[in-house]
Parts: C-alpha cells; structure tokens; sequence
C-alpha cells in the first residue's frame, strides 16, 4: 500500500489518501475531490476545472507526473 496526499495528486489539500496500485488510489482522489465539489468547495473545485480544461498532451503529462509520485512513494 501506498500513500499520496490530494496535493500530489493535483489537489489543493493535504488529505491522505492510500491505494495499491495508481489506479486505485487515482479513483479514491476522484472520489475525494467530487465528495469536496459537491460539499461547496471552491477550491476543489477550480482543481477540477483545471484539470478538465487542460490539452490532452497537458493531461498525459499530469498523470505521468502523478505515476511517478505514486510509484515514488514508500511503501506503507
Ligand atoms: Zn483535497
């Protein structure tokens, strides 16, 4: 098991979120940020926004970045 934070994953804050694998734990910040979106919150939200509006070549990066985080992270 690994652990990122919502801020490695393109978020705005410091949740914890743990996963095996990218995909699992890519689905829990999904979760995480929709949950926070549909409480009110801006911030998550323009994360979002972000991410959504970004090029497809942007957001091929992005998610290599944030596969390299994720295969990065220690072990738990
Ligand atoms: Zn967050």
């Amino acid at each position: 098991m690994k652990k990122l934070t919502c801020r490695d994953l393109g978020g705005p804050c410091a949740m914890e979120l743990t996963g095996d694998s990218f995909k699992e734990i890519g689905k829990k910040s999904y979760d995480h940020v929709m949950e926070q979106i549909n409480k009110g919150d801006q911030v998550h939200k323009a994360a979002a926004l972000k991410m959504r509006d970004a090029s497809q070549e942007e957001q091929r990066s992005m998610m290599a970045e944030y596969e390299k985080k994720f295969n990065e992270a220690p072990k738990i």
